[in-house]
């Protein structure tokens, strides 16, 4: 499938297209953020760049800039909702590590005690 036919497909990119709704929290020239559907905390917000690649690692790869502005977009997410005792960021990569949407996405959870190991 070429890049444009999964970009079509794809849930993410259709959020960023505008037509599928999404919570916003919110948006820089590169990233969106936008509330899980399937909150697993007070706060569950996903970071994801505008740009269709599978993970962070190709986003790494092909857009460095993009992958900072990523970051920086979630700690203006952390701060905005209140997070300054801390929060956790997941990028889950690969069927074995629970990826379930091949859009790069960072999850911002906060808002209650975190443990570790993670499951
Ligand atoms: P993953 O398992 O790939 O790391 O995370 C994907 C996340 O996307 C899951 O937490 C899931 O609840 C969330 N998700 C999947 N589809 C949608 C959607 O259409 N809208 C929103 N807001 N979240 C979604
Ligand atoms: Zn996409």
């Amino acid at each position: 499938m070429s890049d444009d036919d999964q970009s079509q497909s794809c849930p993410f990119c259709r959020i960023v297209r505008g037509e599928v709704p999404a919570k916003i929290a919110f948006e820089s020239d590169h990233s969106v953020a936008f509330h899980d559907v399937n909150p697993q905390a007070p706060t569950h917000v996903l970071v994801i760049p505008r740009r269709h690649v599978a993970n962070v690692a190709e986003l790494a790869a092909a857009a460095p800039v993009e992958l900072a502005d990523a970051f920086s977009s979630a700690a203006a997410v952390a701060a905005q909702q209140g997070l300054e005792r801390g929060y956790r960021i997941v990028a889950n990569t690969g069927p074995q590590a629970h990826q379930t949407v091949y859009h790069a996405h960072i999850h911002v959870l906060g808002g209650r005690s975190m443990a570790w190991p993670p499951g």
